[in-house]
């Protein structure tokens, strides 16, 4: 692909910081540096520039000078997009970016689209697809764990593992097409069989990424946890507890100010969004009523709810109500006030915990038991330290469809082999799923499709 022109942007944000780099890449990059910039204290002409090296220097607008930088030219294929593309470092104040950009525009170099610096990337070849998106994952990872997630994307493995799984495919191809071609010498009994095993094996691989979608978007967007107890059993204070470690956002839903609190709060590497809602019970007054209502309805789409028990007096009804209300869901429960002398037990619960939750014994008074709760809420998403075991997550709504369209696919091919259908309609469906594998890494992917994802980038990455 021939690229002809050479575009610019701020590659830091159009903000107000210390530095501002402002980013040049194209055919011009270099002749256009050349003309605006005046090298050392002597304020010298260059009329090259060497790949790799820090100039120090000036931007001059005709007589005018407009900033002191540093510079960076990077010669092609040795650049981000690989093509000639030159840094400046600018003073970051948003005039000085501004005015220096439309130098740069006066000097025949055009803005960039937003994600363009990463699509040219791709389009030269430097990255697929897979890795261009995550470089996006990078840009906007909350936390520790997601990014590590991002830069496990970003070095290709998910490009290496969709890799593999083509080429599996693509050998199936081969061999039906050579057999049907040259049947004297290659024969197909037996075949159906085969593929039969083949394709249950790529089905598994396939399921295994797309169910670790959820989990990808746990961890990129945060647990969904609902606190549930009844009044004085110590909710306000865990969120306080939970929120005091890390700085929290706090954001009222619009419309229900009076009852949920929703806050963003990381634990230990973990992303949780906390909802702060009125409880579950039952309420006589119409405002709590709506309260109650809307509680229910948070728990019931929480991926997370964290019961909190006050172990220092008996259980009471509300107690149960609750405890049958989180039947068959993910929870924990918190015995609360471990501080106390205790009144209700692991074994005094154990008869309504029908599901097996685990119970943490914790007090917020003096904070026992919070290491043990973000262990455990480790281990019941993501079995253990995912930054360090080797799942790779989707957390791409794109790439999560294109695999389930090539699990379809491989149905197909498979009900083909059972019901002993001829080859050559493997041979079609198989062809299907290669290609739909194939959109996720940027092979045999339509311009359009190219541009939308581009597009979500933020300009000068
Ligand atoms: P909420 O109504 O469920 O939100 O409960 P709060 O967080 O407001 O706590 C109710 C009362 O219990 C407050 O006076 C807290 O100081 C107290 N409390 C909370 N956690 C503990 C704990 O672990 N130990 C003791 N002794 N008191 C606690």
């Amino acid at each position: 692909m021939f690229i002809s022109d050479t575009i610019a942007a701020v590659a830091t944000g159009m903000q107000a910081s210390g530095i501002g780099i402002i980013r040049i890449s194209g055919p011009d990059a270099f002749a256009i540096a050349c003309n605006i910039f005046r090298a050392g204290v002597n304020k010298r002409r260059l009329d090259k520039l060497i790949s790799h090296h820090v100039y120090y220097g000036f931007i001059f607008d005709g007589e005018i000078m407009l900033d002191e930088i540093l510079l960076v030219p990077f010669q092609a294929p040795k650049s981000y997009t690989a093509e000639d593309t030159v840094e400046l470092n600018c003073h970051g104040g948003v005039l000085v970016m501004k005015r220096i950009l439309q130098l740069l525009v006066k000097q025949g170099a055009r803005i960039a689209e937003p994600g363009e610096f990463t699509k040219r990337a791709f389009l030269n070849g430097r990255i697929d697809l897979s890795e261009a998106e995550s470089v996006m994952d990078v840009i906007e990872s909350k936390n520790q764990l997601a990014l590590d997630n991002s830069l496990k994307q970003l070095t290709g493995s998910l490009y290496e593992k969709i890799r593999e799984l083509r080429e599996e495919i693509l050998n199936e191809i081969a061999f039906i097409e050579a057999a049907l071609d040259d049947p004297e010498h290659i024969s197909l009994e037996g075949y159906p069989e085969q593929i039969l095993t083949r394709s249950e094996k790529i089905l598994s691989e396939l399921h295994r990424l797309t169910d670790s979608f959820n989990n990808g978007r746990i961890l990129k967007e945060g647990i969904k946890t609902v606190i549930l107890g009844r009044p004085n059993v110590g909710k306000s204070s865990l969120l306080n507890s939970l929120s005091g470690n890390e700085k929290a956002i706090v954001t009222e839903i619009p419309g229900t100010t009076r009852d949920i609190i929703e806050e963003h709060i990381l634990l230990d590497g973990l992303s949780l969004i906390v909802y702060d809602t009125a409880g579950i019970r039952k309420a006589t007054d119409p405002v709590e009523k709506i309260g109650v209502g809307r509680a229910r309805d948070h728990a019931m789409q929480a991926d997370l709810i964290l019961f909190m028990i006050d172990s220092s007096v008996p259980l009471s009804d509300n107690d149960r109500e609750i405890f049958s209300f989180i039947e068959g869901r993910k929870a924990i429960i918190l015995l609360n006030k471990s501080d106390l002398p205790s009144v209700v037990s692991e074994e005094d619960i154990s008869i309504h915990n029908k599901s097996s939750f685990p119970v943490i014994s914790v007090s917020l008074m003096n904070g026992e038991g919070l290491k043990k709760l973000s262990g455990t809420i480790r281990e019941m998403f993501f079995s253990g330290e995912i930054g360090f075991n080797d799942e790779l997550m989707i957390t791409n709504e794109r790439h999560l469809s294109l695999l389930n369209r090539a699990v379809t696919s491989v149905e197909h091919v498979r009900s083909s082999a059972e019901n002993g259908l001829p080859e050559d309609f493997l041979s079609i469906d198989l062809m299907d799923a290669y290609d739909l594998l194939g959109m996720i890494i940027g092979e045999k992917i339509e311009d359009d499709l190219v541009d939308m994802i581009f597009s979500r980038f933020c300009v000068g990455k």
